[in-house]
């Protein structure tokens, strides 16, 4: 019935030819022939006929979706990038369950996360179990958070109002991984391509976007609940007015080819006017998007990082050099700047990148946000360049700052723990290695205080799975092999590939084994409280070993 139910639908035989591709590299990774996993695929209970598909289920499936996109070589966890982000999903997220448009279910069930691609494209899309995805392009192309949060509010309101559960059950008897490898077949299809790819993609995309696209009314209820979560959330409802603009302004411009986002979102005279006049009763004001300094330099970033082609970062450079940018709006200038730096930096001209880095701090002198991300650009470029003292005197000016007298907001205390800058920190100590001289104690002593604050970060976030890769590379460097290994796992854990992360457990505890059994009884001269260590961290390998081992099983049969 499941077969007859896919075979009879020719517009789909294209798309599932490359569709089966992607399945297969999928079932290879996971260690299951892809034979075998057609037939239990067969055995896989049907959806159902219910409208929704339920929030395990669905979290199943997003999960699913999610381990391909971390596996993607797209996929970006930019510490900068995720921050600000963060800086906006975080209180719509709020918002919501303020609302209630959220209900305390779904928020403890779904994962809320944000994955980002580097893609040049202007694009944002809601997956099933509370994944968003956001191109680097779409980052590129707002001009402030208002704007950002319009999208992404929107996006939100998608998984809230159960509109992903209804699209994913109105496929039917498909099984999940079928569903699964159709939503990422669409994804790949809407990436940014050369020609060649795009054309051969491009019949594919509509085939399987016809099936994945939400209808009108839902749009319109996207819309409405978007924009109540965003307002609720302190930003400016305009930002849903001259986003709508913008996109407006792309597609009388532009065939629709860079920005994905048109495509599943056809601007209706009606959804604009429906904009305004909600805008009307929230807040009159002058439809124009105002360019912060800080999301200048953000945008820059995104722009800088979606495009590594080293034609693009010459451009990038040059446009620093071209004549009337002197007579342009200060965030413009500092953003061309901070783009010109980091590319001179890609490009390993670190002369010219630090001659840029002055034109931006003159730009950002008295803005406490843009000054930040300056200084974090500064430690970046020195790291990039192997000067770890230079790239440690860099971050400890941020640090210092934030501590400063004047310095009293909450934000500033939080500063020392902030991620952009525990992972720079965490980076240099690296590169500095034991020997390194970054601080009056010496780098040993560096590496283990930073290590320390690691631990502590990943105590409060057991996702972040560079946090816990760095946190593994810090251990190894102290000959913490048990520590190191178990970090290591936790960092597969956190991209959801289990059998990588038994793997690792498995290497930890054939380690100890080695260990026990070349010591004997002297206990190879570690200390007793070396031992008394190593022995707890041999109970918490064996426990998590178990848990992952049963997830990794649960994923195996979940097809
Ligand atoms: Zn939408």
């Amino acid at each position: 019935m499941l077969t007859q139910n896919i075979t009879s639908n020719k517009a789909l035989a294209p798309v599932k030819k490359a569709l089966l591709a992607i399945v297969i590299v999928a079932f290879g990774v996971a260690g299951l022939s892809p034979a075998r996993a057609q037939s239990t695929g067969a055995q896989i209970p049907t959806l159902g006929d219910t409208s929704t598909m339920g929030s395990s289920d669905e979290r199943r499936l997003g999960d699913r979706i999610a381990r391909e996109i971390y596996r993607d070589p797209d996929y970006l966890d930019d510490p900068v990038l995720a921050e600000y982000v963060q800086g906006v999903w975080q209180p719509l997220l709020a918002a919501a369950r303020a609302r209630g448009d959220l209900s305390p279910e779904l928020a403890e069930r779904f994962a809320w996360e944000v994955m980002l691609g580097r893609d040049r494209t202007v694009n944002a899309f809601a997956l099933p179990g509370g994944y968003l995805g956001v191109h680097l392009g779409l980052i590129a192309v707002v001009s402030n958070r208002d704007e950002l949060a319009s999208v992404l509010g929107h996006e939100l309101s998608h998984v809230t109002q159960r509109h992903i559960s209804r699209l994913m059950a109105k496929q039917g008897q498909m099984a999940p991984w079928m569903i699964g490898a159709m939503v990422l077949g669409a994804l790949a299809a809407g990436k940014s391509a050369d020609a060649g790819n795009a054309l051969i993609v491009g019949g594919q995309a509509v085939a399987a976007q016809n099936q994945l696209n939400f209808s009108r009314d839902m749009e319109r209820e996207a819309d409405r609940v978007g924009f109540g979560i965003m307002t609720e959330a302190g930003f400016k409802g305009q930002g849903f007015v001259t986003m709508f603009d913008k996109l407006q302004q792309a597609s009388r411009l532009t065939d629709n080819g860079a920005y994905p986002y048109l495509r599943s979102h056809p601007l209706t005279t009606e959804r604009i006017a429906d904009m305004q006049a909600r805008q009307g009763l929230a807040a009159p004001g002058p439809v124009k998007a105002t360019l912060t300094l800080e999301h200048a330099l953000v945008a820059a970033r995104a722009r800088v990082l979606s495009n590594a082609d080293v034609d693009a970062l010459r451009t990038w450079q040059a446009e620093a050099g071209s004549a009337g940018l002197s007579t342009q709006a200060a965030p413009r200038q500092a953003g061309i700047w901070y783009g010109a730096a980091l590319a001179a930096s890609q490009l390993r001209d670190f002369a010219q990148a630090r001659i840029d880095l002055e034109h931006l701090r003159g730009l950002v002198t008295g803005d406490a946000s843009a000054t930040r991300l300056a200084r974090l650009l500064q430690a970046e470029i020195a790291l990039r360049a192997g000067d770890a003292a230079s790239a440690q005197t860099a971050l400890n000016t941020i640090l210092t700052a934030a501590a400063a007298p004047g310095a009293v907001t909450a934000q500033d205390q939080a500063s020392a723990t902030r991620r952009p800058e525990l992972l720079l920190a965490a980076q240099i100590a690296l590169q500095a290695g034991p020997a390194g001289q970054t601080d009056p104690a010496g780098g040993s002593a560096t590496i283990a205080a930073v290590a320390v604050r690691l631990q502590t970060w990943v105590t409060v976030h057991p996702h972040d799975a560079q946090a816990w890769q760095l946190l593994s590379s810090l251990q190894g460097a102290q000959h913490q092999t048990l520590r190191a290994l178990r970090s290591d796992a936790e960092a597969q854990v956190a991209r959801l590939d289990y059998a990588a992360a038994v793997d690792r457990f498995k290497a930890a505890q054939a380690f100890s084994h080695q260990q026990h059994s070349g010591q004997g009884q002297t206990n190879g001269g570690a200390s007793a409280s070396q031992a008394a260590a190593d022995h707890i961290d041999e109970s918490i390998i064996d426990t998590r070993q178990r848990q992952v081992q049963s997830l990794l099983k649960e994923q195996t049969l979940d097809r």
